[in-house]
């Protein structure tokens, strides 16, 4: 469903992707992890259509990117740090009007439906304004799956989440799963990234170092593979620090 093949990214003189291949197949779950600064958002990003790749390309449901910018962005959903909802607006007005603007057809009969999935139907008159972290987060995926994307792309959604909202978020990206839905997640919570998902990728310094399969890699075992593959950029790091001190 996703096929990201030798992606580079450079923002002047810094790469921040140097050749990513990826692949995530049709209902699959991948999360992504890695050190800060290893590229993960802006890998997610140019998945999104939201920033062009200095090289390679992006398939999406078959459809390539750069070439075919508005094509891959029907079979994509994100969640990203911008919930892109209005405050003064109530949670379904927020749906309405981005089902308008997706040129959505029965609007109301989706509206009901998604804020349901999401658990937020009884609250669907509130203004957004008053809602806490977890029910925006829970809104956002509402907004992001609104046009059924076959793909739904999240950077870090459990940032600023409490346990609760963390639970119903993991059952809501399990039943998105569930019903199909391709998923590549971004996040820094390993231990977690690798309970949800079917596989799961290292990135460091820009480059995907390792990969493996979820449901077989035991958490020590990844956390030893993580530990074994990022260590190298910690080293660099450190000798940097020790050189401008000495
Ligand atoms: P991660 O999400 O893994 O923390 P990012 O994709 O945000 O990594 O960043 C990868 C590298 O690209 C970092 O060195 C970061 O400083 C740099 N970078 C990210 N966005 C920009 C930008 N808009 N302009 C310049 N450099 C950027």
């Amino acid at each position: 469903m996703i096929r990201v093949s030798s992606l580079v990214k450079n923002y002047g003189l810094n790469a921040a992707l140097r050749g990513v291949d990826l692949h995530v197949p049709p209902g699959k779950f991948v999360a992504l992890v890695g050190p800060n600064g290893a590229g993960k958002s802006t890998l997610l990003r140019i998945v999104a259509t939201l920033l062009r790749p200095t090289e390679g390309e992006v398939k999406v449901g078959g459809w390539l990117f750069p070439h075919h910018a508005a094509r891959v962005r029907r079979h994509i959903g994100l969640v990203s740090h911008q919930p892109l909802l209005y405050r003064d607006l109530s949670a379904a007005e927020n749906l309405e009007f981005f089902a308008r603007l997706y040129q959505l057809d029965e609007v109301q009969a989706r509206v009901d439906e998604a804020l349901k999935t999401v658990g937020l139907f009884a609250r669907q008159r509130d203004p957004v304004g008053g809602f806490s972290r977890g029910m925006v987060q829970r809104l956002t995926i509402a907004r992001a799956t609104l046009h059924e994307p076959d793909v739904l792309l999240l950077d870090e959604p459990y940032t600023g989440l409490d346990q609760d909202a963390s639970q119903l978020l993991d059952s809501l990206l399990r039943r998105e799963s569930e019903i199909g839905r391709t998923i590549l997640l971004i996040t820094h919570d390993l231990s977690h990234g690798l309970e949800q998902s079917d596989h799961i990728a290292i990135l460091n310094r820009g480059r995907i170092v390792a990969e493996c399969d979820s449901t077989v890699t035991t958490e020590s075992e990844f956390l030893e593979l993580y530990a074994h593959h990022t260590r190298r950029s910690k080293k660099k790091q450190r000798s940097r620090i020790n050189g401008a001190i000495t």
